[in-house]
């Protein structure tokens, strides 16, 4: 068992990785990104808070189509 460094729980590496493979379809690589030192829950909680500011960076940027209510929740 590995400990979560954000939540501070046990938890099981491989239980992780296929919970963040499930949630991203694969398009995030739990492995590389946590490197298996964070546990499911808190992974898909920053990468959902992650993806969120990355669009409304773009948002403000103007790549993406603005969306006044998203840009206040995640910026
Ligand atoms: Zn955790």
């Amino acid at each position: 068992m590995a400990t979560c460094n954000e939540c501070k729980t046990e938890f099981d590496v491989d239980e992780a990785r296929e919970a963040v493979n499930a949630e991203y379809a694969g398009d995030i690589d739990y492995d590389e990104e946590m490197e298996g030192e964070v546990c499911g829950d808190c992974s898909i909680s920053r990468f959902d808070s992650d993806i969120n500011l990355g669009r409304a960076i773009q948002m403000m940027n103007g790549d993406e189509d603005y969306d006044e209510d998203h840009v206040e929740k995640y910026l």
